[in-house]
């Protein structure tokens, strides 16, 4: 198998493929990043703003071509590979504009003479990205580092070849000098390797547990800093004054955006007794009703997995989960039709050793948990070793904000479904990775933080 290419998850068709990059080609490839950063470096903020808002426009411009390759490559509702487009460009937008006041020197106050820090960006940072959103997740990292003076070699998931050899022309049609944006389309395995070379001075990673721990490992055996974005089974905790009607409502996008395949999207709903019954009928009733189809058409409520695996993968928990005690309230199996579709799946009554209770569930399956109190609600939020994100909906902001407090995770959300906008931090704690993205905090992590210090050794 060619180590890129793209199938149709509508379809399982094999449209392309793209070889992996040969040594020679790669070596070719570190020098033109490693020159590029010597004078982007030096470049004030206004001359790399107009890259980036270049890159902004042009895929506002390009929206409707960028999208179909998402829902091409791998299956997202073309509405929401539209929203996808926007959001990437809403992040270039964001770092063009306020990266200047986000990177400006902090005056320190020592007791003697005077001192600032200077944010001076490192050199050639290694992106690898996932396939679940091939344009916002590399947007997170690009952006913000390529403000900063850094430059970007990036390997994307190989499910997304088209994607990725689109962002790369973004940036050259935007007037981005070569060695600025750099794909780089090579095989997991060779990326151990890729991190012992000098050019690359740090990493940044979005992906699962186990990528996660091997480029940690990589980049600790070669002193390089890593960020990384992983996993999540996030809660969606209902209080019993919730307003049921609207809490379903989010409780199925939070659960059904992008497929079910999204790291912050709600997958553990842990709901109060009092309003257990209502909110599990009335969840029951949308799920049911979300008929698969087309993700090119506009209408389709249900797109694919994106890919076979993903799909044999989650049927694959669901029936282990069900087979370990876990009751199947609706779905539980793949459709029988063309292309990787996945019931929407409801499972209740979720045993301890259930894989359902501890594994992320990276698709259209819910787990709904009956409790009785808030402390109740808050052992289970954080029976977990993730922690990325997760919602509370309560009519009381104040209760929310105090149970917020006790939950064990990265992001919390009151009253809507975690999310992600440009100026809000991104990012877990423990097994769901460190380090943040997006915001004011995004541009920080590849930075050397240089402390200039005027102050005479003889002045008293
Ligand atoms: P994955 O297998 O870890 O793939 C993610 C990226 O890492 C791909 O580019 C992949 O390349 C690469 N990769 C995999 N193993 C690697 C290794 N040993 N060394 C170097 N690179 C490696 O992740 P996935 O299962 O496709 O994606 C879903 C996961 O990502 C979920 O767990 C999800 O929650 C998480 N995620 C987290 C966030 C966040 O911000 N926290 C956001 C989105 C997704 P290949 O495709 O070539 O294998």
């Amino acid at each position: 198998m060619m180590a890129y290419q793209t199938v149709n998850p509508f379809t399982g068709e094999e449209l392309t493929s793209f070889d992996e990059i040969s040594k020679q080609a790669l070596k070719e490839k570190l020098k033109k990043a490693s020159t590029c950063f010597e004078t982007w470096r030096k470049n004030s903020f206004d001359e790399r703003k107009k890259i980036l808002q270049k890159v902004a426009n042009l895929m506002r411009e390009r929206s409707d071509e960028l999208a179909a390759l998402v829902t091409l490559e791998m299956g997202k509702r073309i509405k929401e590979s539209k929203g996808e487009v926007e959001l990437a460009a809403s992040i270039y937008e964001y770092y063009a504009t306020h990266a200047a006041q986000f990177l400006a020197d902090k005056p320190l106050s020592p007791e003697k003479g005077a001192a600032y820090v200077r944010n001076e960006p490192i050199g050639v940072l290694l992106g690898i990205e996932p396939w679940n959103y091939p344009y916002y997740q590399v947007a997170r990292f690009a952006a913000p580092n390529i403000m900063a003076g850094n430059c970007i070699l990036l390997k994307h998931a190989s499910n997304v070849p088209q994607c990725a050899l689109e962002i790369e022309k973004l940036f050259a049609d935007a007037g981005a000098p070569e060695g600025l944006y750099t794909n780089l389309f090579i095989s997991s395995d060779k990326i151990e390797e890729l991190m012992a070379d000098p050019v690359i001075k740090a990493v940044s990673l979005t992906g699962s547990e186990k990528a996660g721990a091997s480029i940690a490992a990589a980049a600790g055996k070669n002193l390089k800093k890593s960020v990384l974005e992983l996993g999540g089974s996030d809660p969606f905790i209902v209080l019993e004054d919730a307003a049921i009607d609207k809490t379903v409502k989010w409780a199925v996008y939070g659960r059904m955006q992008n497929c079910g395949q999204a790291c912050i999207a709600a997958k553990r709903f842990i709901v109060m007794d009092k309003v257990y019954d209502e909110f599990v009928e009335k969840f029951k009733g949308a799920l049911e009703k979300m008929e698969p189809g087309d993700p090119m058409q506009e209408t389709t409520m249900l797109g694919p997995l994106s890919s076979k695996s993903a799909l044999e993968g989650l049927e694959a928990q669901v029936e282990k989960s069900v087979k370990a005690g876990a009751k199947l309230l609706t779905g539980g199996k793949r459709f029988e039709m063309q292309g990787y579709f996945m019931q929407p799946t409801i499972l209740t009554d979720i045993p301890k050793d259930a894989e359902a209770y501890h594994e992320e569930l990276f698709g259209p399956v819910a787990s709904v948990y009956r409790v009785s109190t808030e402390d109740e609600a808050v052992v289970l939020a954080n029976a977990t070793r993730f922690g990325l994100g997760g919602a509370i909906f309560t009519a009381d902001e104040k209760r929310g904000q105090k149970l917020a407090e006790r939950i064990h995770t990265g992001m919390v959300f009151i009253n809507h479904p975690t999310g992600s906008q440009p100026d809000l931090p991104f990012g877990g704690t423990i097994q769901s990775g460190y380090g943040r993205e997006l915001s004011s905090l995004g541009i920080h992590e590849f930075l050397n933080k240089k402390l200039v210090r005027t102050c005479d050794i003889n002045d008293k």
